[in-house]
């Protein structure tokens, strides 16, 4: 068996943020190309095949998000250097200052601003997730991996890595944040849904909450979503969601699950979540699986409190293949250059021993049954 395919796009080094704006001060970026570029080199070592990323149609993009987000993410660079902003004041990425709070407007609609500098805060709900010359090709680029993923799963690959930077799960229908400006697996998930109907499973196991796809399918059960995260409430991004009472609503109601985790919590705990979450999925009896595969709950990342080691990624990673179902792997967080291609490396290992697991107790039980 050859390893899992890992989709690359080279449009991914055209994002440079620069810096992210934190408590208003400029720090150096940590979401950078050279995190990619680790996780190649380690899994090109260990054997996995790369595909290059095949354009996709807008159309794929748009399954998720609004047009309106999708057209400012394509401009917003061009439309900033047009304005001057760069030289006068001096702002070389795109920044919000200024936000449609629901406190400001009631019942009213934000309109979009005529200001450029203005416009910027109808979209993006933090500072820190800065827009410079390549982002917006970056950012599809990403997209465009995590489709061609979806589509080698779709074609009869067991699982299909996609090396997705910048990453994408803090993306909601309408708005971005978090280092991430298309929501990757949510798009994969939509892809998976258009070609296999429903439900489809997208399980998150950044050390953040993947609020993003939560809020994209929140009323539909088309696409369940769980989510293993540290606790928003002991002070963890993104702060305001993220807790174990967000179960969905509508006709998604109880499609929804998130599972929060004490900083400090290391490779027992995690893994009891991690194997929650993926019994609940089971009881949706999905048709494939998305993983929002973020390995910033690694110790040692600086993004996160969390203490989760390569043993633990690798097993928790092999009770979601476990579920035996196609699956798909989308880059997010992990930030430390030195064990982000190692850490990934172990969770694949573990996603594919799970899956022969799955495989060979199916064929057990077809013999058992003649
Ligand atoms: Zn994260």
């Amino acid at each position: 068996m050859t390893a899992i395919p890992l989709v690359w796009s080279e449009a991914q080094r055209l994002h440079d943020p620069g810096a992210e704006i934190w408590v208003g001060v400029r720090a150096p970026a940590v979401e950078v190309a050279a995190r990619a570029d680790a996780i190649r080199a380690e899994l090109e070592l260990a054997g996995h095949p790369v595909v290059a990323a095949a354009q996709q149609p807008d159309r794929a993009l748009e399954a998720v998000h609004d047009r309106a987000l999708l057209d400012f993410l394509a401009s917003a660079w061009r439309e900033w250097e047009a304005s001057g902003l760069p030289q006068d004041p001096g702002q070389d990425r795109v920044v919000p200052y200024f936000f449609p709070h629901p406190g400001l407007l009631g019942t009213l609609t934000p309109v979009l601003p005529a200001a450029t500098w203005a416009r910027t805060g109808h979209f993006a709900f933090d500072t820190m997730t800065l827009i410079g010359p390549g982002t917006w090709e970056a950012a599809r680029g990403a997209a465009h991996a995590a489709l061609t993923a979806a589509d080698l799963v779709l074609a009869g690959e067991r699982a299909a890595y996609a090396c997705c930077r910048p990453p994408g799960h803090h993306v909601t229908r309408s708005a971005y944040g978090g280092c991430c400006y298309l929501n990757n697996g949510a798009i994969a998930a939509a892809q998976l849904l258009a070609a296999l109907g429903g439900p489809i499973a997208l399980l998150d196991v950044d050390a953040h909450h993947g609020n993003g796809a939560q809020g994209i399918f929140y009323d539909t059960a088309d696409v369940v979503t769980g989510s293993v995260h540290v606790d928003p409430g002991a002070g963890w991004f993104p702060h305001f969601l993220g807790f174990a009472g967000e179960e969905g609503a509508a006709a998604g109601a109880g499609a929804n699950r998130n599972v929060v985790l004490a900083p400090g919590a290391g490779d027992g705990p995690w893994l009891a979540a991690v194997g929650e979450l993926a019994r609940w999925a089971r009881g949706f009896e999905p048709r494939a699986l998305v993983i929002a595969l973020g390995v910033d709950a690694a110790a040692g990342d600086p993004e996160s409190p969390l203490r989760v080691t390569a043993g633990g990624l690798r097993a928790g990673c092999r009770e979601l293949g476990a579920l035996g179902l196609p699956s798909v792997v989308v880059q997010e967080g992990g930030y430390d250059l030195a064990t982000i291609g190692p850490l990934v490396r172990a969770a694949l290992e573990g996603l594919d021993d799970g899956l022969a697991a799955a495989a060979a107790a199916t064929r057990g039980s077809e013999l058992a049954h003649g």
